[in-house]
């Protein structure tokens, strides 16, 4: 495995294996790499001839107030765990190789980008993310590039951004990998006390609750919504929100006559933490 820090020798390192057809894949991260990250390199290992994996803690993506500057950073214990995880490529620029002096573009997602986390941490939370996700397809022309459903509107608004834009390159969505008791991994569940952390799995309860209950025959969503949020509760969780959506359009859903996604924003003491469950009316997925 390699470590690449400049746009220039990644392009160069990688015209070899675009000119020879072979299959590229890129899975984008923010380090602090856990079980989620490795079931990604995973899956673009047995799926692509050469890995990419980025890692780079994007500034454009935090709103002031949130824990950009206390965000989890270890790149020797990330590069161990990408090379073992079979990474060729391990891009990891400084802020400046990505954002240079007079840097001055933005990508906008409408619609997908403005609801759930869009809605709570506000709109400059997507424009960078598809920003700098957009300069990772330009830089890496991958074939495929690899996200976690954990992040299931960023997905949705990565769909969207390549389809728009004409980008082209595959996205995969790989499941959501959970601890043994539900709580979704996360590179943020490290900040966790004790404490706190068992109050967590109030998240992955709730969503199990609802989808269950979807799956038994409830079709009321605000009645579910309602559900979910009591199990919260019984966690000592206040929601940010708990809404039920379309998976594609993330649009509201009332009545719940086919798949619906299931998503949902609490701060664990200081800890922010998302989760999300695709549930549908005859059996569930998505955990
Ligand atoms: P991050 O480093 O948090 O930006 O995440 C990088 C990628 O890993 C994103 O596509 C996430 O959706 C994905 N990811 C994070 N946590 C998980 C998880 N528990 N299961 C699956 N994918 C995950």
């Amino acid at each position: 495995m390699q470590t690449i820090r400049t746009i220039a020798e990644l392009r160069r390192l990688l015209d070899g294996a675009h000119a020879a057809g072979e299959r590229v894949g890129l899975v984008p991260t923010m380090g602090a790499l856990h079980e989620g990250h490795l079931s990604l390199l995973e899956a673009a290992r047995e799926q692509c001839d050469v890995v990419v994996m980025s890692l780079f803690v994007n500034p454009a993506q935090f709103a002031a107030g949130e824990d950009l500057d206390s965000y989890p950073c270890d790149e020797a214990a990330d590069a161990e765990l990408a090379r073992g995880a079979g990474v060729d490529l391990l891009f990891a620029p400084l802020v400046e190789e990505m954002y240079p002096a007079g840097f001055a573009t933005s990508v906008i997602v409408g619609g997908v980008s403005e609801t759930l986390e869009g809605a709570e941490r506000g709109a400059g939370h997507f424009e960078g993310v598809a920003t700098v996700v957009t300069k990772l397809l330009n830089i890496v022309a991958p074939d495929v590039a690899f996200f976690g459903q954990k992040d299931a509107q960023q997905a949705v608004v990565i769909k969207r951004l390549v389809a728009d834009l004409d980008i082209p390159v595959a996205i995969a969505v790989c499941p959501t990998v959970r601890e043994a008791d539900g709580l979704a991994r996360s590179s943020r569940n490290a900040y966790l006390s004790a404490d706190e952390r068992a109050h967590a799995v109030g998240l992955s309860r709730a969503l199990e609750q609802a989808a269950t209950l979807i799956a038994s025959g409830e079709r009321d969503s605000s009645a579910t919504a309602t559900a979910a949020r009591r199990e919260l509760a019984a966690y000592a969780i206040e929601p940010e929100y708990l809404d039920i959506v379309d998976p594609e359009t993330l649009e509201a859903v009332a009545q719940i006559d086919r798949s619906v996604l299931v998503a949902v924003a609490a701060k664990v003491g200081r800890v922010r933490l998302i989760d999300n469950v695709v549930a549908s009316p005859t059996r569930t997925n998505g955990r």
